[in-house]
Protein backbone atom coordinates (compact mmCIF):
# COMPACT_ATOMS: atom_id res chain seq x y z
CA UNK A 1 0.00 0.00 0.00
CA UNK A 2 1.27 3.31 -1.24
CA UNK A 3 0.18 6.04 1.34
CA UNK A 4 0.56 10.18 0.74
CA UNK A 5 -0.44 12.16 3.87
CA UNK A 6 0.62 15.30 2.76
CA UNK A 7 -0.23 16.85 -0.29
CA UNK A 8 -1.39 20.24 -1.35
CA UNK A 9 -4.24 21.70 -3.75
CA UNK A 10 -5.37 25.12 -4.94
CA UNK A 11 -7.11 25.49 -1.99
CA UNK A 12 -4.05 26.65 -0.42
CA UNK A 13 -0.52 27.07 -2.35
CA UNK A 14 -1.16 24.23 -4.08
CA UNK A 15 -0.76 24.14 -8.23
CA UNK A 16 -3.79 21.43 -8.95
CA UNK A 17 -6.78 21.41 -8.44
CA UNK A 18 -8.34 18.80 -5.69
CA UNK A 19 -9.96 16.65 -8.42
CA UNK A 20 -6.60 17.01 -10.59
CA UNK A 21 -5.00 16.03 -7.40
CA UNK A 22 -6.57 12.73 -7.24
CA UNK A 23 -5.91 11.89 -10.65
CA UNK A 24 -2.16 12.12 -10.32
CA UNK A 25 -2.26 10.85 -7.11
CA UNK A 26 -4.25 7.64 -8.81
CA UNK A 27 -1.91 7.91 -12.00
CA UNK A 28 1.01 7.42 -9.38
CA UNK A 29 -0.50 4.35 -7.86
CA UNK A 30 -1.29 6.12 -4.48
CA UNK A 31 -3.86 3.58 -2.37
CA UNK A 32 -4.58 6.71 0.71
CA UNK A 33 -4.28 9.90 -0.05
CA UNK A 34 -4.40 12.88 2.61
CA UNK A 35 -5.19 16.84 1.68
CA UNK A 36 -3.54 18.43 3.91
CA UNK A 37 -3.91 22.44 2.40
CA UNK A 38 -2.43 24.99 4.87
CA UNK A 39 -5.59 25.99 7.44
CA UNK A 40 -7.95 24.98 4.92
CA UNK A 41 -10.53 22.45 4.06
CA UNK A 42 -12.20 23.63 1.43
CA UNK A 43 -10.45 21.48 -1.02
CA UNK A 44 -12.09 18.41 1.02
CA UNK A 45 -14.98 20.08 1.09
CA UNK A 46 -15.20 20.97 -2.35
CA UNK A 47 -14.65 17.06 -3.09
CA UNK A 48 -17.33 15.74 -1.05
CA UNK A 49 -20.26 18.33 -2.16
CA UNK A 50 -19.08 18.09 -5.72
CA UNK A 51 -18.76 14.36 -5.85
CA UNK A 52 -19.42 12.84 -3.13
CA UNK A 53 -20.82 8.99 -3.58
CA UNK A 54 -17.90 8.61 -6.28
CA UNK A 55 -14.74 9.38 -3.96
CA UNK A 56 -16.33 6.65 -1.73
CA UNK A 57 -16.34 3.54 -4.58
CA UNK A 58 -13.13 4.36 -6.10
CA UNK A 59 -10.18 2.59 -5.30
CA UNK A 60 -8.32 5.87 -4.03
CA UNK A 61 -8.74 6.53 -0.36
CA UNK A 62 -8.89 10.08 0.43
CA UNK A 63 -8.29 11.09 4.27
CA UNK A 64 -8.98 14.80 5.34
CA UNK A 65 -6.54 16.96 6.67
CA UNK A 66 -5.32 20.03 7.22
CA UNK A 67 -1.75 21.45 7.67
CA UNK A 68 -1.48 24.00 10.61
CA UNK A 69 0.54 27.06 11.31
CA UNK A 70 1.70 27.63 14.75
CA UNK A 71 4.80 29.09 16.76
CA UNK A 72 6.89 27.22 19.32
CA UNK A 73 9.45 29.22 21.18
CA UNK A 74 9.31 32.17 18.54
CA UNK A 75 9.82 29.72 15.84
CA UNK A 76 6.94 28.96 12.78
CA UNK A 77 6.24 25.06 13.12
CA UNK A 78 3.97 23.46 10.95
CA UNK A 79 1.98 20.58 12.55
CA UNK A 80 -0.76 18.25 10.08
CA UNK A 81 -4.11 17.24 11.28
CA UNK A 82 -4.74 13.90 10.29
CA UNK A 83 -7.87 11.78 9.58
CA UNK A 84 -10.11 14.82 11.28
CA UNK A 85 -13.78 14.83 11.51
CA UNK A 86 -14.79 18.09 9.37
CA UNK A 87 -17.58 18.01 11.07
CA UNK A 88 -16.22 18.64 14.40
CA UNK A 89 -18.06 21.40 16.22
CA UNK A 90 -14.58 23.82 17.08
CA UNK A 91 -13.11 23.09 13.68
CA UNK A 92 -14.47 25.94 11.76
CA UNK A 93 -13.98 28.48 14.39
CA UNK A 94 -9.89 27.22 14.36
CA UNK A 95 -10.10 27.57 10.38
CA UNK A 96 -11.45 30.86 10.60
CA UNK A 97 -8.89 32.24 13.20
CA UNK A 98 -5.95 31.28 11.01
CA UNK A 99 -7.86 32.47 8.06
CA UNK A 100 -7.81 35.90 9.86
CA UNK A 101 -4.37 35.64 10.68
CA UNK A 102 -3.40 35.05 7.43
CA UNK A 103 -5.32 38.16 5.86
CA UNK A 104 -4.02 40.16 8.71
CA UNK A 105 -0.34 39.12 7.77
CA UNK A 106 -0.64 39.83 3.94
CA UNK A 107 -1.60 42.80 4.80
CA UNK A 108 1.98 43.24 6.33
CA UNK A 109 3.47 41.75 4.25
CA UNK A 110 2.06 43.54 1.05
CA UNK A 111 2.82 47.34 2.96
CA UNK A 112 6.87 46.19 3.20
CA UNK A 113 6.86 44.61 -0.56
CA UNK A 114 5.19 48.26 -1.67
CA UNK A 115 8.02 49.65 -0.24
CA UNK A 116 10.77 48.57 -1.87
CA UNK A 117 8.76 48.81 -5.19
CA UNK A 118 6.40 45.99 -5.55
CA UNK A 119 3.58 47.20 -7.64
CA UNK A 120 0.42 46.31 -5.64
CA UNK A 121 1.45 43.68 -4.14
CA UNK A 122 -1.96 42.44 -2.33
CA UNK A 123 -3.94 42.82 -5.21
CA UNK A 124 -1.69 41.00 -7.41
CA UNK A 125 -1.13 38.07 -4.93
CA UNK A 126 -4.82 38.02 -4.28
CA UNK A 127 -5.15 37.96 -8.78
CA UNK A 128 -2.51 34.83 -8.62
CA UNK A 129 -4.87 32.76 -5.78
CA UNK A 130 -8.10 33.28 -7.87
CA UNK A 131 -6.61 32.46 -10.55
CA UNK A 132 -5.18 29.05 -9.59
CA UNK A 133 -8.49 27.89 -8.10
CA UNK A 134 -10.31 28.38 -11.13
CA UNK A 135 -13.21 29.94 -9.61
CA UNK A 136 -14.16 26.70 -7.15
CA UNK A 137 -13.36 28.36 -4.60
CA UNK A 138 -15.12 31.77 -2.44
CA UNK A 139 -12.44 34.15 -1.41
CA UNK A 140 -13.32 33.52 2.26
CA UNK A 141 -12.00 30.20 1.83
CA UNK A 142 -8.79 31.07 0.15
CA UNK A 143 -5.18 30.97 1.79
CA UNK A 144 -3.39 33.39 0.47
CA UNK A 145 0.29 32.64 1.51
CA UNK A 146 3.74 34.04 0.59
CA UNK A 147 4.11 31.13 -2.48
CA UNK A 148 1.44 33.79 -3.84
CA UNK A 149 3.35 36.60 -3.08
CA UNK A 150 6.23 35.46 -4.89
CA UNK A 151 4.76 34.54 -7.83
CA UNK A 152 3.00 38.13 -8.16
CA UNK A 153 6.31 39.03 -7.89
CA UNK A 154 7.93 36.80 -10.74
CA UNK A 155 4.58 38.04 -12.94
CA UNK A 156 5.05 41.54 -12.30
CA UNK A 157 8.46 41.26 -13.24
CA UNK A 158 10.26 42.39 -10.37
CA UNK A 159 12.07 38.82 -9.86
CA UNK A 160 12.66 35.95 -12.18
CA UNK A 161 11.61 33.00 -10.21
CA UNK A 162 9.77 32.27 -6.96
CA UNK A 163 13.04 30.82 -5.56
CA UNK A 164 14.34 34.33 -5.72
CA UNK A 165 11.50 36.00 -4.75
CA UNK A 166 11.86 33.82 -1.18
CA UNK A 167 15.63 34.12 -1.30
CA UNK A 168 16.00 37.58 -1.68
CA UNK A 169 12.18 39.44 0.28
CA UNK A 170 9.83 35.87 1.17
CA UNK A 171 12.02 33.46 3.01
CA UNK A 172 12.69 32.91 6.78
CA UNK A 173 14.33 36.03 8.40
CA UNK A 174 13.81 38.08 4.80
CA UNK A 175 11.65 41.81 5.11
CA UNK A 176 9.21 39.93 3.79
CA UNK A 177 8.84 37.16 6.16
CA UNK A 178 6.15 38.99 8.59
CA UNK A 179 5.85 37.63 12.06
CA UNK A 180 2.37 36.63 12.03
CA UNK A 181 -0.45 35.61 15.11
CA UNK A 182 0.35 32.22 14.67
CA UNK A 183 -1.41 30.29 17.76
CA UNK A 184 1.14 28.43 19.81
CA UNK A 185 1.93 24.79 19.32
CA UNK A 186 -0.63 23.42 22.14
CA UNK A 187 -3.28 25.47 20.42
CA UNK A 188 -3.37 23.64 17.55
CA UNK A 189 -2.79 20.02 18.68
CA UNK A 190 -6.10 21.17 20.93
CA UNK A 191 -7.87 21.64 18.03
CA UNK A 192 -6.98 18.90 15.79
CA UNK A 193 -7.37 16.46 19.04
CA UNK A 194 -10.63 17.90 19.26
CA UNK A 195 -11.50 17.15 16.45
CA UNK A 196 -10.35 13.12 16.78
CA UNK A 197 -7.42 13.50 14.36
CA UNK A 198 -4.02 12.99 14.87
CA UNK A 199 -1.56 15.93 15.28
CA UNK A 200 1.92 15.26 13.34
CA UNK A 201 5.16 17.34 13.36
CA UNK A 202 5.56 18.07 9.41
CA UNK A 203 8.71 17.88 8.24
CA UNK A 204 10.67 17.85 11.10
CA UNK A 205 14.23 18.38 9.82
CA UNK A 206 13.22 21.52 7.75
CA UNK A 207 13.01 23.87 11.06
CA UNK A 208 17.33 23.48 10.58
CA UNK A 209 17.00 23.08 14.85
CA UNK A 210 20.55 21.67 16.04
CA UNK A 211 19.66 17.78 17.25
CA UNK A 212 19.00 19.17 21.16
CA UNK A 213 16.37 21.72 20.18
CA UNK A 214 14.82 19.30 17.91
CA UNK A 215 14.53 16.41 20.62
CA UNK A 216 12.89 19.05 23.27
CA UNK A 217 10.95 20.05 20.54
CA UNK A 218 9.37 16.45 20.17
CA UNK A 219 9.70 16.06 23.82
CA UNK A 220 7.11 19.16 24.07
CA UNK A 221 5.16 17.84 21.51
CA UNK A 222 4.38 14.83 22.94
CA UNK A 223 3.72 16.31 26.23
CA UNK A 224 1.33 18.87 24.61
CA UNK A 225 -0.87 16.16 23.30
CA UNK A 226 0.60 15.15 19.48
CA UNK A 227 0.45 11.95 18.10
CA UNK A 228 3.14 11.87 15.27
CA UNK A 229 5.64 13.06 13.21
CA UNK A 230 6.58 13.00 9.62
CA UNK A 231 9.20 10.36 9.23
CA UNK A 232 9.28 9.58 5.80
CA UNK A 233 9.44 12.84 3.46
CA UNK A 234 10.19 13.44 -0.43
CA UNK A 235 13.65 14.00 -1.41
CA UNK A 236 14.97 12.51 2.27
CA UNK A 237 18.44 11.15 2.32
CA UNK A 238 19.08 7.39 3.94
CA UNK A 239 20.50 9.05 6.73
CA UNK A 240 18.09 11.43 8.04
CA UNK A 241 15.27 8.71 7.02
CA UNK A 242 17.02 6.59 10.13
CA UNK A 243 17.41 9.13 12.07
CA UNK A 244 13.82 10.42 12.35
CA UNK A 245 12.85 6.65 12.47
CA UNK A 246 14.61 6.45 15.38
CA UNK A 247 13.20 9.72 16.63
CA UNK A 248 9.90 8.59 16.55
CA UNK A 249 10.77 5.73 18.42
CA UNK A 250 12.62 7.44 21.05
CA UNK A 251 9.47 9.83 21.88
CA UNK A 252 6.99 7.18 21.23
CA UNK A 253 5.40 9.39 18.52
CA UNK A 254 3.53 7.51 15.36
CA UNK A 255 5.47 7.98 12.27
CA UNK A 256 3.85 9.44 8.62
CA UNK A 257 5.07 9.64 5.35
CA UNK A 258 4.01 12.33 2.87
CA UNK A 259 5.25 14.22 -0.23
CA UNK A 260 4.19 17.71 0.49
CA UNK A 261 3.26 17.81 -2.99
CA UNK A 262 2.30 21.43 -4.17
CA UNK A 263 2.98 20.79 -7.73
CA UNK A 264 4.07 18.38 -11.10
CA UNK A 265 6.87 21.11 -12.02
CA UNK A 266 8.78 19.77 -8.08
CA UNK A 267 9.13 16.04 -9.95
CA UNK A 268 10.85 14.59 -6.85
CA UNK A 269 8.39 15.85 -4.97
CA UNK A 270 5.68 14.47 -6.48
CA UNK A 271 3.00 12.70 -5.29
CA UNK A 272 3.03 9.22 -3.73
CA UNK A 273 7.23 10.00 -4.26
CA UNK A 274 7.66 9.12 -0.61
CA UNK A 275 10.25 6.25 0.89
CA UNK A 276 8.44 3.74 2.84
CA UNK A 277 8.87 3.78 6.74
CA UNK A 278 11.14 1.64 8.30
CA UNK A 279 10.47 -1.39 9.78
CA UNK A 280 10.39 -0.03 13.48
CA UNK A 281 8.04 2.74 12.94
CA UNK A 282 4.43 2.78 14.14
CA UNK A 283 2.71 3.94 11.22
CA UNK A 284 -0.19 6.79 11.85
CA UNK A 285 -2.03 4.69 10.04
CA UNK A 286 -1.84 1.51 12.60
CA UNK A 287 -5.45 3.18 14.07
CA UNK A 288 -7.32 3.89 11.04
CA UNK A 289 -10.16 1.77 10.05
CA UNK A 290 -9.81 2.67 6.07
P1 LIG B 1 3.09 30.58 4.18
O1 LIG B 1 2.23 29.41 4.60
O2 LIG B 1 2.31 31.64 3.52
O3 LIG B 1 3.97 31.07 5.27
O4 LIG B 1 4.04 30.03 3.03
C1 LIG B 1 4.82 28.92 3.27
C2 LIG B 1 4.89 28.10 2.01
O5 LIG B 1 5.78 28.73 1.11
C3 LIG B 1 5.44 26.72 2.23
O6 LIG B 1 4.41 25.83 2.53
C4 LIG B 1 6.05 26.41 0.89
O7 LIG B 1 5.05 25.92 0.03
C5 LIG B 1 6.49 27.76 0.39
N1 LIG B 1 7.92 28.04 0.64
C6 LIG B 1 8.49 28.25 1.83
N2 LIG B 1 9.81 28.51 1.70
C7 LIG B 1 10.07 28.47 0.38
C8 LIG B 1 11.23 28.66 -0.41
N3 LIG B 1 12.41 28.97 0.15
N4 LIG B 1 11.12 28.54 -1.75
C9 LIG B 1 9.92 28.25 -2.30
N5 LIG B 1 8.78 28.06 -1.62
C10 LIG B 1 8.85 28.17 -0.29
MN1 LIG C 1 3.07 25.33 0.95
MN1 LIG D 1 4.80 22.82 5.64
MN1 LIG E 1 2.85 21.24 3.26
Amino acid sequence: MLYDLHTHTTASDGLLSPLALIDRAKMQQVDVLAITDHDSVAGINWLNHSCGSELQTQPLVIIPGVEFSCVWRGITLHVLGLNINLQAPGLQQALAFQHQAREARAVKIAERLAKIGVPDPLAGALEVVRKQTEGIFADQELQLGRPHFAEHMVRSGFVETRDQAFKRWLGAGKMGDVKSQWPELQQVITWISEADGQAVLAHPARYKLTNTKLRRLLQQFKTCGGHGMEVATAGTTPDRLAYLAQLSCDYELLASCGSDFHGPATHWADVGKVPPLPKQCRPVWSAWSL
